[in-house]
């Protein structure tokens, strides 16, 4: 991989718990971890800030990045018109000085990313249940209706590539859950 750093992707549905979860293991571990902040061309919702949670961009300028290579990779996510993708110059920045650049990406993402580094450690994070998922995303209240129903299709499609995955965690219990993503890692060191 370029350099020392190592390339960690965490996928899962929309709800399983990736953010809570990489955000807390990012605060608690003492592993060189860097997370990768994604552009998106969706609205902020209350409370993200742009560079923090994702690089807000309009589609123009989403598209200009895209056309000029400065993604790694990039999709539209949920087939309605907002599109997400990784910044390639950060990452490689990350790796080169030895970091775990941690990718929080969508399945096909991650595919993609696979194939350019395949020791990357990939983890799939299991909501646990259908029912769960649903609840989560509902108790979110991030979503309108036709969002949270177009995530929950997704969900079920994003769900058959687990397999695909070196590592699967099931979020039942975020604190466990956080603790079994850090035992994974140390592997790897
Ligand atoms: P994602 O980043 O995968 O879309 P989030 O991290 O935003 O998911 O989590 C979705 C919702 O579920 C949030 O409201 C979060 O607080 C909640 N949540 C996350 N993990 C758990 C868990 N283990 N048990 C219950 N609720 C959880
Ligand atoms: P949200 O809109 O809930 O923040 O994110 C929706 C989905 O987009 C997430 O499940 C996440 O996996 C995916 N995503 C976020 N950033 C990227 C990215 O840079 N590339 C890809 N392919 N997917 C992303």
């Amino acid at each position: 991989m370029a350099d020392s750093g190592k390339m960690v992707i965490i996928s899962g549905p929309s709800g399983a718990g990736k953010s809570t979860l990489v955000r807390e293991l990012l605060r608690t571990s003492s592993l060189p971890l860097e997370l990768s902040v994604s552009a998106t061309t969706r609205s902020p919702r209350h409370g993200e800030i742009d560079g923090v949670n994702y690089f807000f961009l309009d589609h123009a300028e989403f598209d200009r990045r895209r056309r000029e290579g400065d993604f790694l990779e990039w999709k539209e996510v949920f087939g309605r018109g907002d599109f997400y993708g990784t910044p390639r110059a950060a990452v490689y920045s990350g790796l080169r000085q030895g970091k775990w650049v941690v990718l929080e990406i969508d399945v096909e993402g991650a595919m993609a990313v696979i194939g350019e580094f395949p020791e990357s450690i990939s983890i799939f994070i299991h909501p646990g249940t259908a029912e769960e998922l649903e609840r989560r995303l509902r108790g979110r209240g991030t979503e309108d209706e036709s969002s949270l129903q177009r995530r929950l299709q997704v969900a079920a499609r994003e769900m058959t590539f687990v397999g695909k995955y070196r590592h699967q965690v099931i979020n039942d219990d975020a604190a466990r859950a956080i603790q079994e993503l850090d035992r994974i890692l140390r592997v790897y060191q």
